[in-house]
């Protein structure tokens, strides 16, 4: 079941269920807090749930590292949320960096994803 899907603008969605096709593979069977697995040709961390200040893909990009800790809930605001899938790189053709990561409140228990794409 994943709920109502509403787009809050580009790059941010919100859904009582999990939203990601990486959550929605693994967020069910996941047993670890954040493992890395190829998931559609793209390396994803996924899990069952890790701090975003706390998760090392922000050791992977800059644009991660600044903005991941301010992550929160999309329904109540709340920053007491938990990283339960996020990928990200840079483009060896542009050199334009782009993530994707889903958050898991641990308030609301609402989903949240967040996309972003440098150009
Ligand atoms: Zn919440």
């Amino acid at each position: 079941m994943s709920g109502n899907l509403e787009y809050l603008n580009h790059n941010l969605r919100r859904s009582a269920g999990p939203i990601l096709a990486c959550t929605k593979a693994f967020l069910a069977s996941d047993s670890q807090p954040c493992v890395r697995q190829n998931f559609q040709n793209q390396d994803w961390y996924h899990g069952t749930g890790i701090k975003p200040a706390d998760h090392p893909g922000r050791l992977e990009l800059a644009v991660l590292d600044r903005h991941l800790p301010d992550a929160c809930c999309a329904w109540c605001a709340s920053r007491d949320v938990l990283v339960v899938a996020l990928q990200g790189c840079v483009s060896e053709h542009s050199g334009d960096a782009y993530y994707d990561y889903e958050l898991h409140c641990r308030r609301c228990g609402q989903f949240t994803a967040c996309s972003y794409a440098e150009n």
